[in-house]
């Protein structure tokens, strides 16, 4: 085979980690087994539920900056389609791999059978180094990545959302592409788009908005009150920041925060804006003059009330979970707890807000903004924060309850629910054969 240039295009990730426990895959099958056992779940549901319907790998040719041509690898999984058009993120990072998006997806189909919006679930890809691409560069995948899924989206089919590394110019892109090849403009075919485009009031911070509310729940059951709960957050991004944000405003003392390049820690509670404008002005949260520098790890074993860890999957482990001191775990990224250390978290007795409820705050105002677009009529942003709330505290309730009625831990409550919802809806549908 002849040779080709040093390509930017990182190695496709291997789908099979050589660490099992690293594999988000697995983790999702073993949670699956789990509650499908205790639902008793029929085995033919079981195999229906356990794979993702749809699965597809595109290669994205793409011209570069200096002309060069390179190849990118994209993916598109629909787990279910059982409740309602797929729904859920595309992200662009180093490390996506197959495995990780079916996971992905099969989340975001639990997800939304969480907080019951009329959605399945769905997850995309691209294996990329997003920040040794210049914006055009970005710009160009996305439309062709588009233009290569453009059957398979839609607003009646797959509705993609930002993840991690994509944001709203992303959706925005995707969206025009997508309304070219239709002849007219399609806003609905994605969410999290900037507002002059159709996105909605509250979407951008609707996830840290959601972790609040749910932690806020939590600390009912602790008899805590924000301005005594301490918090300790890994990621100051769309999640870990905007939670950050929301929080130390509504009284919480925010500890301590982790990016990937560091730490900081001030058992006062640190000033959030001036933290963020710090970051803004060097390009990074270290040596802040109100806080101490610690070691990224740290984060997890900090003496705190409250972690929630909002940046990425397996960063609580068998190897790790044995140190957490905080009472209350709210999950604000998706699949940060591998299955082995689930039973670490619960032999010390600490309150799991599960990834599946605590960051539905995305997905729910994701679907607020599908409404919108596809009624032509925008609400104000105390209306979307309102409806939101009313959803979140109401999925608590429903998964505590669950955990209550089985005696189970939250997070088998929420998939309890979660696969009970999807189940019956197949059920209702019957098999087209
Ligand atoms: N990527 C977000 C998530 O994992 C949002 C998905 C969406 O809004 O569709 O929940």
């Amino acid at each position: 085979m002849p040779s080709v240039s040093p390509s930017i295009v990182p190695e496709a990730a291997a789908d099979a980690s050589t660490d099992p426990e690293l594999n988000p895959w697995e983790s999702a099958a073993h949670r699956f087994d789990e509650a499908a056992e205790i639902l008793q779940l029929e085995d033919g549901m079981r195999k229906v539920l356990r794979q993702p319907a749809m699965e597809l790998t595109v290669h994205i040719p793409v011209v570069l900056d200096d002309g060069r041509i390179e190849v990118f690898t994209g993916y598109r999984v629909q787990h279910s389609i059982a409740r309602g058009p797929a729904k859920g993120g595309i992200r662009f990072a180093r490390d996506v791999s197959l495995d990780e998006v079916r996971a992905l997806a099969a989340w975001m189909t639990w997800k939304c059978a969480v907080v019951n919006i009329p959605f399945g679930g769905g997850k995309g890809g691209i294996i990329c180094e997003p920040e040794l691409l210049s914006e055009s560069e970005l710009e160009r995948i996305t439309r062709r990545y588009t233009a290569e899924i453009g059957e398979f989206i839609g607003p009646e089919r797959d509705v993609p959302a930002p993840d991690v590394n994509t944001n709203e110019q992303t959706m925005a892109w995707i969206m025009d592409t997508y309304s070219m090849h239709q002849r007219h403009t399609v806003t609905a075919v994605v969410t999290g788009k900037p507002l002059e485009l159709g996105g909605s009031l509250g979407r951008p911070e609707a996830t840290g908005r959601g972790c609040m509310i749910v932690t806020k729940e939590a600390l009912k059951r602790f008899g805590l009150s924000p301005e005594n709960t301490r918090v300790a957050i890994q990621g100051f991004g769309n999640v870990g920041g905007k939670a950050a944000r929301l929080m130390s405003r509504a009284g919480f003392k925010i500890v301590a925060i982790a990016e990937y390049d560091g730490a900081v820690y001030n058992r006062h509670g640190l000033d959030i804006a001036k933290l963020a404008e710090h970051r803004h002005e060097t390009g990074s949260i270290r040596q802040f003059s109100e806080a101490e520098d610690i070691d990224k790890a740290e984060i997890l074993s900090i003496d705190c009330d409250v972690l929630i860890p909002a940046a990425h999957e397996n960063v609580i482990t068998s190897g790790n979970a044995g140190q957490i001191k905080a009472k209350i775990l709210c999950e604000g990224a998706n699949g940060p707890t591998t299955f082995q250390a689930d039973s670490i978290l619960a032999e010390k007795k600490i309150f799991v807000i599960p990834d599946i409820l605590a960051n539905a705050g995305g997905v729910t105002v994701s679907y607020f903004e599908w409404v919108q677009d596809r009624q032509g009529y925008f609400w104000n942003e105390k209306l979307v924060n309102e409806r939101l709330e009313e959803i979140m505290v109401s999925s608590f309730e429903s998964v505590t309850g669950y955990a209550e009625k089985h005696s189970v831990n939250n997070r088998t409550a929420a998939y309890i629910l979660a696969l009970d919802r999807v189940a019956l809806a197949i059920r209702r549908r019957g098999l087209y054969a």
